[in-house]
């Protein structure tokens, strides 16, 4: 198929905007005159710290980062965070409140209580993760080192659609809605957001810690997953990621081209709204989430029968609608609309799916 008869629906590495990729295209093999591409550059040349520079500029202009917060351009995905958070954060006799609502925070949790002690504030796997605790069903430890919680359940389809309150420091897997609404920096002791969903080629993790909170990792803590090291040396402690930065600026200015975080807020509202609206009136399809805990981002639904889930996904295909296959965990469909998903492929979407429930509504 063509670029043009295709929209792609991926959780992960997903879309990019068409605008993002020509101007990467242009500026492949000769970027700004240097005769060089950007994934040629040393990252110590002034050429290249340009760039970076520019596109932490740029992220921090687009969240409002305070002063008192830093950007850091990592590695090792947002899985890599789930031991980093514990290593620089939770003292060796201390413990650390987590709210389960999925799969990314279940393994966060679990990766944190090889380093202490663990307190779940809240576990959704009951109601097999359909939906957000409400802030009265959180239950924190009364000296915990932090709250880790993950904004946006891929899997699951869930989001909590309220910043959990708590006198720990919050600490926030926002992998798959990050730059999608505006946040509150100053709210979280740390942001953390591997690139692939809503930022960048895979390969980038962004991090925006306070720097109040960084400086008592543990003396065993590898030199990569010191904060406080990534802070002093701006992330440049080895090679960075270039290339995904370069990308992430590049997604960045095409951001404040369409309205910034708050442009990104309103077409998400409207892409997801479609969606849910007529989900919640069809005679075939169900949404999986409870009103009120739904991803904007990640749509997951299913008809009850694997049979017509699975013909679902395959004509969707057949019309370049791809990737709408849900995860192994939820079965079902999933339809990820992050940032750069047009609306005309959510529009296409849901005349695919009017005209297969015409069809299989007996
Ligand atoms: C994709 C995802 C992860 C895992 O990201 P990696 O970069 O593959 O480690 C973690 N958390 C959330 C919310 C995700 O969507």
């Amino acid at each position: 198929m063509e670029r043009n008869q295709v929209y792609n629906f991926s959780a992960g590495p997903s879309v990019m905007a068409e605008p993002v990729l020509r101007r990467a295209q242009a500026e492949l093999m000769n970027f700004g005159g240097s005769g060089m591409s950007v994934m040629e550059m040393s990252h110590r040349s002034a050429q290249y710290a340009a760039i970076f520079a520019q596109t932490k500029e740029k992220l921090i202009r687009a969240l409002g980062v305070p002063d008192t917060h830093a950007v850091l351009f990592l590695q090792g995905g947002a899985s890599t965070q789930f031991s980093m958070v514990p290593l620089n954060l939770l003292p060796e006799n201390g413990c650390a409140d987590y709210a389960v609502t999925g799969h990314f925070s279940g393994n966060a949790a679990k990766e944190a209580a090889k380093y202490g002690s663990v307190h779940l504030a809240a576990d959704t796997a009951a109601d097999h993760h359909t939906r957000i605790p409400r802030q009265e069903e959180l239950c924190f430890s009364d000296h915990a080192a932090y709250f880790h919680y993950c904004a946006n359940n891929t899997i699951y389809g869930t989001e909590w659609q309220y910043v959990p309150r708590t006198d720990a420091p919050l600490v926030c897997d926002m992998s798959s809605d990050i730059l999608s609404r505006p946040v509150n920096v100053s709210d979280y002791g740390l942001i953390y957001a591997g690139a692939q969903k809503n930022m960048a080629p895979a390969g980038l993790t962004v991090v925006i810690v306070d720097k109040r909170l960084a400086g008592k990792e543990r003396a065993e803590t590898p030199l990569m997953l010191s904060y406080q090291r990534m802070i002093e040396k701006d992330s440049m402690f080895n090679t960075p990621p270039c290339w995904c930065i370069y990308m992430l600026g590049l997604v960045l200015d095409w951001l404040e081209e369409q309205g910034g975080v708050a442009g990104m807020e309103r077409l998400k509202a409207e892409r997801a709204k479609k969606l849910y609206d007529y989900l919640d009136n069809s005679q075939v399809f169900q949404a999986n989430a409870q009103p009120g805990s739904r991803s904007d981002m990640n749509v997951t639904f299913r008809t009850g029968s694997e049979a017509l889930d699975a013909a679902f996904v395959k004509g969707a295909a057949e019309e370049g609608l791809l990737n709408l296959k849900g995860h192994r965990v939820t079965g079902g469909m999933r339809a990820s609309i992050y940032n750069a998903m047009p609306m005309e492929g959510v529009d296409a979407l849901l005349d695919y799916m009017k005209r297969f429930e015409v069809a299989h509504h007996g």
